[in-house]
């Protein structure tokens, strides 16, 4: 093998290791020829629930997200307490939805489909929040009918939305002000959002967060609770949150020594870190970003003698990214002359950029395994084959995996996995080329159920008005009962 080749083009998937650290969900083991996931068999779900297809781990989910809730309670303990809001854009469904409310979790949303998810699940008004830099009329009216713990507020016409609302109906809504604070961080600009040059919140150094503080001290109708901060997705430092939190807390004392008001809560956003392949580095444990975070506030506490805020943190794909892992059947192989000295496998599968729209929008890598078979390293039998996995669309940029080693045997027909597609992928799904959205299935202690239905091309027509609906195709999903 050419040395032009990269380290990276030659890393196969790591061996799951059954730790929280690792790239696969904690329950997936290789056994002979297979591989199991929540003690299933790959394989099996392959033929019992078709390709491609989402599985999230349900044990793993719910292990992350009670690691969350374990690790703000006790970080916290001594100062005002803690909040863990889902946030339930990475993925939502009514039953993920409900596993984070068992869980001790709070629901964060952004949008009517969002709110009327968490509501579904059980949620309480004082569980929820709703986010978002563009709510409609209907979406407050929704939010303030279920009292909702709090609407964050992301301009100041929506202060002025939101007042009007709740002088209308008589009823004081409970707001937080997302800040701009000038900290961002993350992997990619276009996830980056606490920089001024971005649609988010309001300006800590322009005035506009100061502004709005103001406007709600002075509305009746207008309750303050909390300071909000999101400075980006896929942060692995700890510093990045640290400097946000001093930002949020100096505006906090700020408004205490100027209003004479203190502010009851803040909000540190999400955006914490998960590895999407065996070269990204592991990523603080929410223990580790919660003492930080503590530390942070109950030295500012001590230092500015205003009694210390609740604290709350939104994280999304922490909780679900690595719970989660679509599994697809290759098809077509093509070996492609890189140049002159070096050969890449594109392997299709039967999905893609509808499902996975990551890698062509952030340029986000993942990494892939064969179910059946484990990955073979350079050396050990003959070399490992350094592949691209690519989906079915008619877009060059339409790419699963940048760099994979699989073994040199791959073929069609495959079983081909992706772990750490649990955040950010069914929920970023298109129908580009008319594809039906994969289904999405929970798998735990042996059993499998669906979260979300398989999609069928006829659902896809049924909204399509001129087509003649005597020629719709059957649904030509596989039947499935309910549990396997
Ligand atoms: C996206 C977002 C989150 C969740 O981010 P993750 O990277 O999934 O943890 C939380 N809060 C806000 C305001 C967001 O925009």
């Amino acid at each position: 093998m050419s040395a032009a080749v990269s380290a990276l083009e030659q890393l196969p998937a790591p061996v799951p290791d059954g730790s929280a650290t690792g790239l696969w969900s904690t329950t997936v083991r290789r056994v002979p020829g297979d591989l199991e996931v929540g003690g299933c068999s790959v394989s099996k779900l392959a033929a019992q629930f078709g390709t491609p297809l989402y599985i999230l781990d349900e044990a793993d989910a719910r292990a992350r997200a009670a690691a969350w809730v374990s690790a703000m309670r006790e970080a916290f303990a001594e100062l005002a307490g803690a909040d863990v809001y889902y946030a339930c854009k990475a993925f939502a469904s009514v039953g993920v939805a409900r596993w984070m409310l068992e869980e001790g979790l709070h629901l964060d949303t952004c949008s009517e489909g969002e709110l009327r998810i968490a509501l579904a699940a059980g949620a309480r008004g004082e569980q929820l929040g709703l986010h978002g830099n563009n709510k409609s009329a209907a979406e407050i009216e929704l939010a303030l009918d279920h009292e909702v713990a709090h609407l964050v507020v992301d301009s100041l016409a929506e202060v002025e939305m939101v007042a009007a609302a709740a002088a209308r109906r008589g009823q004081v809504a409970a707001v937080v002000v997302r800040v701009t604070s000038g900290i961002h961080a993350g992997g990619h600009d276009f996830i980056a959002t606490a920089h001024e040059d971005q649609k988010f919140g309001l300006s800590l150094a322009g005035g506009a967060a100061w502004e709005a503080i103001g406007r709600i001290s002075a509305n009746p109708w207008l309750r303050l609770v909390g300071l909000h901060s999101h400075i980006g997705s896929q942060i692995v430092a700890t510093d990045a949150f640290v400097a946000a939190a001093r930002a949020i807390l100096d505006l906090r004392a700020r408004v205490a020594g100027e209003l004479g008001t203190v502010i009851p809560e803040i909000d540190l956003g999400g955006g914490y870190g998960v590895r999407y392949t065996g070269a990204d580095p592991i990523p603080p444990s929410p223990r580790d970003f919660a003492a930080v975070l503590a530390a942070e506030v109950a030295r500012h506490s001590a230092q500015s003698g205003i009694p210390a805020p609740r604290v709350s943190v939104e994280p999304g794909r922490s909780i679900i990214a690595p719970a989660g892992m679509t599994l697809y059947t290759v098809g077509t192989i093509k070996d492609v002359h890189v140049d002159a000295t070096r050969t890449r496998t594109y392997v299709s599968v039967d999905g893609g950029m509808s499902d996975n729209i990551r890698p062509a929008l952030y340029g986000a890598d993942y990494t892939a395994a064969l179910v059946d078979r484990a990955p073979t390293a350079p050396g050990e039998s003959g070399y490992s084959r350094v592949c691209r996995v690519v989906g079915k669309h008619c877009e060059s940029g339409d790419i699963v995996v940048r760099a994979v080693a699989l073994p040199e045997d791959i073929h069609a027909g495959d079983l081909l996995v992706t772990p750490a597609t649990g955040a950010y992928g069914r929920v970023m799904a298109s129908h580009y080329n008319i594809l039906p959205s994969p289904g999405v299935i929970a798998v735990r202690d042996g059993r499998a159920r669906w979260l979300i239905h398989r999609e069928t091309v006829a659902d896809l027509f049924a909204l399509d008005a001129d087509y003649p609906a005597a020629d719709s195709p059957a649904a030509d999903s596989p039947a499935i009962a309910a549990d396997n």
